[in-house]
């Protein structure tokens, strides 16, 4: 098909355009779909005002994808035209380094995303490879598609990389859409979960309590110490997801988590801070990073949706067109809105 579509870029200046990209051509084993819905990520927000070594700028951003399938390239026998798919963010893994040998493919040497090295989904259309589509049942809105990613990861971090055991005591640091995520995640684990944010989190908060986030603690109202203590017979927290981003909030985690417990980071963090080390040792701390997700989690937060077992509905602040990206980019970044989509008809 020639033509153009409209796509949100980061360009060549790190700022953010709506420009017009020539509609792509999915090329062997790689499909074309039409983009419904595309949430704004932090990692967006990051990119845009941190920059990254990931970007090959200019790029179409957008990694919260779904759609529908529209074009099939040569040899694709996975989907087809018009299946209502998630878009999973992997253009690219070479299939030969090592950690795509043991199944990590979300640290592929190679690896290429959408959104970032590649064109994403913030834009009428967006290439991936078969492999990166799965199918949405029928009861799956698109909204809701678009959020899979987002539950991918709190999936990843505190089932497969953590992971939370049953009967224990999970921190959340930071309660954004990831955050918030996370806390039913580990929850659905078996784990209590106390979610922390400050005063400027107090909507999210409270959608976190309407989603059945029992423990919500203000820290700058509150005493988080004596909340942990106390659910813990003075221990601390086995585990603490650091989902904010921050070095206090990185501190807080390190003051929190008990002997002999671990720590999961999946905050983005820019530049550097200030941290005590000696306590890693002086706890015997496990520490462990979590990033992205990997195809297992994406299946797993599909299943969790579609069966109700977690609803992402209520996260959902803010439906809006791509040509109002200034003003939905604001609303991510300043903490107005919670989790903010665009919807690619509007
Ligand atoms: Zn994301
Ligand atoms: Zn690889």
């Amino acid at each position: 098909m020639a033509g153009t579509m409209k796509g949100l870029c980061l360009n060549e200046s790190q700022k953010l355009e709506l420009r017009e990209f020539p509609i792509p051509e999915p090329k062997k084993g790689y499909v074309r779909v039409k983009v419904k819905r595309a949430g704004i990520c932090a990692t967006d927000i990051g990119y845009w005002k941190h920059g990254s070594d990931r970007l090959q700028l200019p790029v179409i951003l957008g990694h919260e994808a779904s759609g529908d399938v529209e074009k099939l390239g040569e040899g694709v026998t996975k989907v087809k035209e018009g299946d209502r798919v998630i878009v999973m963010t992997t253009y690219e893994v070479c299939g030969e380094c090592h950690f795509c040998k043991i199944d990590a493919t979300n640290l592929c040497i190679k690896r290429r995303g959408i959104g970032s090295k590649e064109n994403g989904g913030f834009a009428d259309y967006v290439v991936v490879p078969e492999t990166s589509c799965i199918k949405m049942p029928d009861s799956m809105t698109y909204d809701e598609g678009a959020m899979v990613e987002v539950l991918a990861c709190g999936i990843h971090a505190v089932a497969e990389q953590a992971p939370v055991t049953l009967d224990s005591v999970t921190l959340v640091v930071g309660p954004g859409p990831i955050g918030v995520l996370a806390s039913l995640a580990a929850q659905a684990c078996g784990s209590k979960v106390i979610l922390a944010g400050l005063t400027q989190d107090v909507p999210r908060m409270n959608v976190a309590k309407s989603l059945g986030i029992n423990t919500i603690v203000n820290l700058q109202e509150e005493d988080l110490g004596k909340v942990v203590s106390d659910m813990t017979n003075g221990y601390g927290a086995d585990f603490v997801v650091e989902a904010s981003g921050s070095y206090p909030g990185v501190r807080t985690a390190l003051d929190m988590v008990a002997k002999k417990g671990t720590l999961c980071q999946m905050g983005v963090n820019h530049g550097t801070g200030e941290v005590d080390w000696s306590i890693i040792l002086n706890k015997e701390l496990h520490i462990i990073g979590s990033l992205s997700q990997k195809p297992t989690a994406w299946i797993k937060a599909k299943n969790m949706i579609s069966e109700g077992k977690i609803d992402v509905n209520p996260l959902i602040s803010d439906v809006m067109a791509l040509k109002d990206y200034e003003e939905a980019f604001g609303k991510a970044a300043n903490v107005t809105g919670f989790k903010v989509l665009f919807d690619l008809e509007k």
